[in-house]
């Protein structure tokens, strides 16, 4: 029978692959937790509403990356290509619109109908952060050093640079798409297909526009910072002034416009150049319109999400495997005895595996096979003495410790 094959664009995580991701999602968690940051945990298929809604309809996500079906019961279902949308639904569900600030951390597989490359897939993962319910631009710049500080946890803020933006209010951005469809229009023929038609739609889609004819004519295209208003503006100085106090560096880049509807004010991305051209690693921005229109009362939020597969990629070191010990019996007399050492270690912590068959050379060649560091060999006599023969597998040293102390021994010299 033919073997079958993963889906395209999905992966098996195996290994080291496995454990660089887990790496990744638990620093995360980890470096959340200590900003205050709750993990919630939502469907990953959601009303098609919940995205239709709210990311655009010009949005790349939601113009061909969606996973869209009717289900058996004729719902229209579709599998979450991002978070935050999906967060904000469940904060309306929750009632929990007069219970804010809520920050929320969250953790899990993204779905997106894309072109599969290096770094791009149909099943992906997403580790991602939400400030909901706070205006101040503090809590921007607290929220964007969270992001710093889970790359500088993964050892990979030295290769990442925060590319920072403003998209003011919504009548600094009118203004500036205005300034865009009159200079856009002017080299309407040199556009790609796809942003002549993002022209009349959603003109500052194109500035996102991956297209190689496009980049060359974003170059020189109208800036925000000529259209802001007074307040915009003083939003926009302030965060870069508390960006300094939190010590988080930043280029600004007038380019940053983000691949979805619902952001304004704040638009950033930490992009490395070692990931070819999926390069962005972690990104985010304040939308501040969302809530709302996901059918809550007005409510301002900013967040963020990071790229798993990506950011496993960039880790220097794969994570180690944990220090594993081989139990190795010598005969059936002292299998009883193996199983209580097996089960002590364990109980202290110690990852333990048995060796399961063959002579004693079989034994300790799977115990070097699994990766074990020690192997805890019980011969009959070790046993009636009340003790093991502790075998350092890399070494070859060997101790005889008496089994009471075994746990305390390996967890001394792991
Ligand atoms: P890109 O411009 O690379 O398509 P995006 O703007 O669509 O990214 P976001 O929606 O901001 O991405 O998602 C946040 C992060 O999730 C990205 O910066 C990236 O690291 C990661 N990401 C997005 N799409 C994919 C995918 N298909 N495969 C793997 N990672 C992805
Ligand atoms: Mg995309």
């Amino acid at each position: 029978m033919d073997a079958l094959q993963p889906v395209r664009g999905t992966r098996d995580l195996i290994g080291e692959e496995q454990r660089r991701h887990a790496h990744v999602v638990q620093t995360a968690r980890h470096m959340a937790g200590l900003y205050g940051f709750d993990e919630w945990s939502t469907p990953i298929f959601e009303d098609t509403r919940v995205f239709s809604r709210t990311l655009g309809e010009t949005s790349d996500v939601v113009a061909k990356e969606m996973y869209s079906f009717a289900d058996r019961g004729g719902e229209q279902i579709t599998l979450r290509p991002e978070g935050t949308a999906a967060i904000c639904r469940a904060l309306v569900s929750n009632g929990l619109t007069q219970s804010l600030p809520q920050k929320v951390f969250y953790a899990g597989p993204m779905f997106r109908y894309e072109r599969p490359q290096k770094g791009r897939y149909r099943q992906f993962h997403q580790i991602g952060a939400e400030l909901i319910g706070v205006s101040e631009p503090f809590g921007d710049a607290e929220t964007i050093a969270l992001g710093r500080d889970v790359l500088a946890a993964l050892g990979v803020a030295e290769v990442a640079v925060l590319e920072l933006n403003t998209l003011g209010d919504s009548e600094s951005r009118l203004a500036w798409r205005d300034a865009l469809i009159a200079y856009f229009h002017e080299v309407r023929g040199q556009l790609s297909d796809d942003s002549q038609a993002r022209l009349e739609r959603n003109p500052l889609r194109i500035l996102d526009s991956k297209a190689p004819a496009d980049q060359a004519l974003v170059r020189t295209a109208p800036t925000i910072e000529g259209y802001l208003t007074g307040a915009a503006r003083g939003l926009w100085d302030e965060l870069r002034r508390l960006l300094d106090g939190f010590g988080v560096a930043f280029r600004e880049n007038p380019r940053i416009v983000r691949g979805l509807d619902y952001y304004s004010h704040t638009a950033f991305e930490f992009v490395t150049d070692r990931l070819g051209a999926q390069g962005t690693v972690l990104a985010g921005g304040r939308y501040d319109g969302l809530v709302a229109e996901m059918g809550g009362p007005a409510t301002p939020a900013i967040g963020w999400a990071g790229g798993v597969e990506r950011l496993a990629m960039l880790l220097a070191a794969p994570p180690a495997a944990p220090v594993a010990v081989a139990v190795v019996p010598m005969g059936d007399a002292v299998q009883e005895r193996a199983i209580r050492v097996l089960q002590a270690l364990r109980a202290a912590g110690i990852r333990a595996e048995a060796a399961y068959r063959g002579n004693f050379k079989r034994r300790l060649e799977r115990a070097n096979r699994i990766g074990a560091a020690f192997a805890v060999i019980l011969g009959e006599d070790e046993v009636a003495r009340g003790t093991a023969q502790v075998k350092d597998l890399a070494s070859g040293a060997q101790v005889e410790v008496v089994l009471d102390r075994l746990a305390a021994h390996i967890l001394s010299v792991r």
